[in-house]
């Protein structure tokens, strides 16, 4: 009998699980499922000492019982393969409900392979001398070895399949175990006598547990709690499980031990450690420098803990009074009201950055509407991705009247966005968050080129139309490129830039003026002209009319509307559309839905009209159709 090498084996991984039991752990998918793949390993070397033995002593206990036990170490071999397969899932599957199902379809093939393997016949093949046996072979052993083969082959597609979703040190470790495995299993193969695929088995385990498994990766060195990777692990998991947890994030600034003297300030964090580490029912991370974050899986629990914990930190450290910490602290009592953990990331930066959020006693609760803010923003930021990868965006164009021509002379270009069910989203929905997350630059190129492109397409000047009105974020002004881009882009179509118009607001220049004037100088120099949109809404400034080289100012709905409700408001209309002509600047009136409003705006000598009363927006097409139609010739009429 040849055991010796299961032995080591076996003492190997009882060596390996004491170090594992003595470290902390959190209770992470796949520890769990590493757990599987170690007992699996440990009863196929346990059971592959129990078949030599029951093989060998079958004339004492019986051929039944011989027989039960070789066959349950091949199914031991079932479960190795079995649970390398489950280990691999963990990373791969990001919804619970396709984990579960996949597992499903894995577990019922594992107990086809192990009721196969029972029912069906082993044999044995004997030494010459026709009582020793060698090996065991047959049917059983056929199922077994198929089946494992299945297992083995899944694991290698899917990790290659999903290679992008499965973690690189994960993939390595995986591999390695196998391939030991694999080949060792061939070696016994040709030299039966050399018993080794349990040992092999072993030491795979090692390869796994210190590349991937040893619990101490998920601790940080310095203060023993969870470090952030484990934060990110867990609340990974707890949010594809869709469970609830409360957290508490506890910030240390610099200035939370301004009443410390700074020899001190080691034994008071030290002190401030301990005490978290001991904080019952949670769970404490660091998550990085001066930064703690507490999970509780009960809110009440949470709540109860933080007012205590608040309540230690009006008392002193070290035994003394005067020696006080002030952090700021952080309640977020359901966490599951956030989607993914990259939200939840950003939520904790957000709020840490974000003084303001913080009261007179440092303390913030995240309220639903600053949440309801973040899925709404990354919601959003998602749907614009896809509209610009898919070709949704779209623009659409508003005609804009002349009242000395008496006819549509000018349109103004409106994005617009398709969600993926074909619905129409409004720019009042995303231009924020697209100039938020820096994506209004893209967006804005696309609009350029649409409308580039629909000047290429349709001569302007057949339908009377003298320019488009294009849209300039704040963003895209503060761009140093945006002019070099703009003047590529109408080279490109071959657009002559007097047909375009580009429309900036009064808060472009308060963010970067000089580049603000630098992209328009040098677009003007190549023949583009500007108008000032917005005018009327927020702080509007006469004065900045003066400074910035725009030919239009547009009036803002706004400002149109208040014209026919106040009384005061036609003072400042009357005195701002003076200025305004006597500087030599077109006006548009924006917002006119009827024809006394129009009526008014011709009255008062305003040039330009925008509104409802001639069209909406409409799609390029109809857009065109309205030119062709009726560019004006019943109002002319
Ligand atoms: P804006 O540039 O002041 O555009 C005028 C807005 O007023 C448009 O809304 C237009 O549909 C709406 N409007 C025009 N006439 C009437 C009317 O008679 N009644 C009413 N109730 N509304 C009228 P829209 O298309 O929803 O655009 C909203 C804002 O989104 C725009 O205001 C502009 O600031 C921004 N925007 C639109 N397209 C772009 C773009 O391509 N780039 C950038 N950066 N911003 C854009
Ligand atoms: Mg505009
Ligand atoms: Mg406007």
């Amino acid at each position: 009998m040849s055991i010796q090498m299961q032995c080591c084996g076996i003492v190997l991984m009882l060596l390996l699980f004491y170090f594992y039991i003595r470290q902390r752990r959190i209770s992470l998918d796949t520890q769990k499922a590493f757990l599987r793949v170690f007992w699996a390993t440990f009863f196929c070397l346990v059971f592959d000492i129990l078949s030599i033995f029951a093989i060998d002593y079958r004339h004492v206990i019986g051929n039944g019982i011989a027989e039960f036990v070789a066959k349950s170490y091949l199914i031991t071999l079932l479960l190795v393969a079995y649970s390398a397969l489950t280990y691999m899932c963990v990373d791969i599957y990001e919804t619970r409900e396709l984990y579960r199902c996949k597992m499903k379809i894995y577990f019922i093939l594992l107990v086809i392979g192990i009721i196969g393997t029972y029912a069906a016949p082993i044999e044995y093949h004997y030494a010459k001398d026709g009582e020793t046996v060698l090996y065991t072979h047959g049917p059983s052993v056929i199922i077994t070895y198929g089946m494992a083969v299945v297992f083995f082959i899944a694991t290698f597609y899917l990790m290659k399949r999903k290679k992008e979703k499965i973690n690189p040190r994960r993939r390595e470790a995986v591999c390695i175990w196998l391939i030991v495995w694999v080949v060792t299993a061939q070696i016994q193969f040709i030299y039966t006598s050399l018993l080794m695929v349990g040992y092999a088995g072993a030491i795979g385990i090692m390869v796994l547990y210190l590349k991937l498994e040893n619990p101490e990766t998920n601790l940080d060195r310095q203060t023993g709690m969870f470090n952030g990777g484990a934060l990110h692990q867990y609340t990974r998991q707890m949010f594809a499980k869709k469970q609830d947890f409360a957290v508490v994030g506890i910030f240390f600034e610099d200035i939370a031990y301004q009443n410390i003297q700074s020899e001190k300030r080691e034994a008071v964090k030290m002190e401030i450690i301990e005490y978290f580490l001991k904080v019952p029912d949670a769970l404490p991370f660091k998550k990085s420098q001066g930064e703690i974050i507490m999970l509780f899986h009960n809110a009440e629990t949470a709540k109860k803990q933080l007012e205590e914990m608040r309540q230690r930190f009006t008392l002193g450290w070290e035994g003394s009074d005067t020696k006080q910490v002030h952090p700021r602290w952080l309640f977020l009592p359901h966490a599951n009201v956030i989607n993914r953990t990259e939200d939840f990331f950003e939520l904790l930066r957000g709020v840490r950055d974000d003084e303001k959020q913080f009261s007179e006693k440092d303390f913030c609760l995240v309220s639903d509407e600053m949440i309801g803010k973040l899925n709404r923003k990354n919601e959003t930021g998602q749907l614009i991705i896809d509209a610009i990868n898919n070709d949704r965006v779209d623009v659409f164009y508003q005609p804009i009247f002349s009242t000395d021509k008496q006819r549509i002379t000018s349109a103004e270009a409106l994005v617009r966005i398709w969600d993926g069910d074909g619905n129409l989203v409004m720019p009042g929905s995303f231009i924020d968050i697209a100039e938020e997350s820096g994506m209004i630059l893209r967006l804005g190129e696309i609009v350029f080129e649409k409308v580039c492109s629909f000047i290429k397409q349709n001569s302007l000047e057949r339908y009377g139309l003298h320019y488009i009105e294009v849209n300039l974020s704040v963003v895209q002004c503060a761009y140093d490129y945006l002019a070099a881009d703009y003047i590529k882009i109408m080279d490109k179509y071959g657009v002559d830039p007097k047909f375009i118009n580009l429309e900036i607001t009064e808060s472009a220049s308060t963010n970067a003026k000089k580049t603000l004037l630098e992209n328009m100088n040098a677009l003007m120099g190549y023949g583009v002209s500007f108008s000032l949109d917005d005018f009327g809404t927020g702080q509007s400034n006469l004065n900045y009319i003066v400074d910035m080289p725009v030919e239009i100012v547009k009036f803002d709905k706004s400002m149109t509307n208040a014209y026919f409700e106040n009384r005061k408001a036609k003072y400042v209309m009357d005195a701002a559309i003076h200025m305004i002509h006597g500087m030599g600047l077109k006006i548009v009136s924006e917002g006119i839905e009827t024809e006394e409003q129009y009526r008014a705006m011709e009255d008062l000598g305003i040039s330009h009209i925008q509104g409802y009363y001639f069209s909406r927006p409409l799609p390029e097409k109809e857009f065109v159709e309205f030119l062709n139609s009726r560019n004006c010739v019943e109002i002319l009429e």
